[in-house]
């Protein structure tokens, strides 16, 4: 069913024009329900949530995102006109596990007033997620960066879109299959390419500590300034401790994200510089936010090919120069 100020409204609008004998909306000549015809309307919070939501409901819902390109989630605070369209939405979609954190109160008043809320990480199974020390009795909510357990997600929007849309209910489980599917082949290359990188080189440091998941998932030790999340700033500690690190360790790069600011590990770039070590920067990483909307790196897969690709080319592997689709800027030399 879609929202019920949207039925009131159309039946309002059915009883004005049917009764006075009008030419009545077109969407009352549409179908034999009420709501057939109309397209859903959903909101969405980070990009990442928003292609996995397109990707299932295809053309019968227009979905919205409140996170454009280099929004950082953790700092995001809905505005007052972000907080109207998620009360006009017919269901609101949220990655989860305080990822969005100060848009928490928001959401729950939301839920709290009977609407559809659904975060897309509800239904994985705990055991899989990990539980970062740093992060006291939460989990870490950075779970696009494993391919696989982010596809696990898919059923769940699926079965939502179809409460609220039967009509097209085998439609989005075909839909979230297909999806599965090419995630699962994106999974396979960045497991190989992660692999061609040297051992004594397979360490990822960047900004925050992001890619826990990829960590796990792909066989890449990870280093970062900031913990997991970036609501706390880094101390100088922190930087030192990576400095000696990268000193010890003479990686060829480090990584910037792109919805994290690059100061730290400018900081970091330049301690090591201090004590004669010269380490590059590998390349801007998408973190927590995709590329620009309307390119391959404003997509979730190509979000995922374009850091794999760079990670495992900065530090010596070799991946195909144009990634796993063939659709990457080939690096610089
Ligand atoms: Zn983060």
């Amino acid at each position: 069913m879609l929202h019920s100020n949207r039925l009131n409204l159309f039946l309002l609008l059915l009883i004005i024009f049917g009764a006075s004998g009008c030419d009545r909306p077109s969407a009352a000549t549409v179908g034999d329900t009420p709501v057939a015809g109309q397209r859903l309307k959903v909101v969405t919070t980070t990009g990442m949530v928003t292609d996995l939501v397109r990707a299932v409901a295809g053309d019968h819902a227009d979905v919205l995102p409140l996170m454009g390109p280099g929004i950082d989630p953790h700092l995001f605070k809905p505005t007052r006109n972000d907080v109207k369209k998620l009360y006009e939405a017919d269901a609101v979609f949220y990655s989860g596990l305080m990822l969005e954190h100060r848009m928490e109160e928001a959401l729950e008043q939301l839920a709290g007033t009977g609407r559809n809320v659904f975060a897309v990480t509800e239904k994985l199974d705990r055991n899989r997620l990990r539980s970062p020390p740093d992060f006291a009795g939460q989990y870490d909510p950075h779970v696009w960066m494993d391919v696989s357990l982010w596809s696990e997600c898919l059923p769940l929007v699926a079965d939502k879109l179809a409460s609220l849309d039967p009509e097209h209910a085998t439609d989005f489980q075909q839909r979230a299959q297909a999806a599965q599917a090419e995630m699962k082949e994106l999974h396979e290359y960045i497991r190989r390419v992660i692999e061609s990188i040297p051992p004594e080189n397979r360490v990822l440091v960047t900004a925050h500590d992001a890619f826990g998941y990829f960590s796990v998932s792909y066989g890449i030790e990870v280093r970062s300034v900031q913990g997991v999340t970036t609501e706390s700033e880094a101390g100088i500690q922190d930087v030192n401790a990576l400095v000696d690190f990268l000193v010890e360790k003479k990686l060829p790069a480090i990584f910037v994200e792109s919805s994290v600011n690059s100061k730290n590990i400018q900081a970091v770039i330049e301690g090591c510089q201090s004590r004669g070590v010269t380490v590059k920067i590998g390349g801007e990483l998408y973190s927590d936010a995709m590329g620009a909307g309307g390119t391959y790196e404003g997509t979730y897969i190509g979000m995922l090919d374009a850091n794999a690709t760079r990670i495992a080319h900065a530090l010596g592997g070799t991946p195909p120069a144009r990634g796993f689709r063939e659709k990457l800027e080939p690096p610089q030399k």
